[in-house]
């Protein structure tokens, strides 16, 4: 399948005809970096782009969720191994977007922020869940769990736009 890449002047007209205030001088700001208007925010470590929702980057919120996945690839954020690498990595990315939020005068909405990290926890506490008893666990190896109760191991998938798929390994 192909994949047609918008680059920063396409996407512009976008964001103008949205009437997306703001998030189009906060772009310019990143020539560099490619955005694509998706339904969510997201950051494409692999393709660098930045996902971001046409709708919502009109808001404050949405402008918060955009610094935020430029934060990710300001920081070069790549591949993760272990869930607590992933939940470090995204208290460091929500730690530059205050800083890029002061410089482009967007509201730093902490309830946000928090909304965003309790989601990471609920997310790290299934995967981390057992299937069988339940018992919660650390990650053994990267995408694999071993329960030390039950000595169950399953597996958990790495992308975090999936939802929570755990395999048992027989
Ligand atoms: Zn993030
Ligand atoms: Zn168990």
């Amino acid at each position: 399948m192909q994949i047609n890449y918008l680059h920063s002047k396409s996407i512009y007209s976008k964001v103008v005809s949205n009437k997306g205030e703001g998030a189009l001088e906060i772009m310019a700001v990143y020539p560099q970096q490619r955005f694509l208007p998706a339904g969510y925010f997201a950051y494409d470590a692999s393709e660098d782009i930045v996902n971001y929702d046409p709708l919502k980057i009109r808001n404050n919120a949405g402008k918060l969720a955009l610094l935020h996945e430029i934060s990710h690839a300001l920081l070069g954020h790549f591949h993760y191994r272990f869930d607590f690498e992933l939940y470090a990595m995204e208290m460091d990315a929500w730690n530059m977007t205050r800083s890029l939020a002061i410089k482009h005068a967007v509201g730093v909405q902490e309830s946000y922020i928090n909304e965003c990290m309790d989601s990471y926890d609920v997310w790290l506490t299934k995967r981390g869940t057992c299937p069988r008893c339940s018992q919660f666990n650390l990650q053994s190896k990267p995408n694999e769990f071993r329960c030390y109760r039950c000595l169950t191991r399953w597996k958990v998938s790495q992308d975090i736009q999936s939802s929570i798929r755990r395999v048992v390994i027989k």
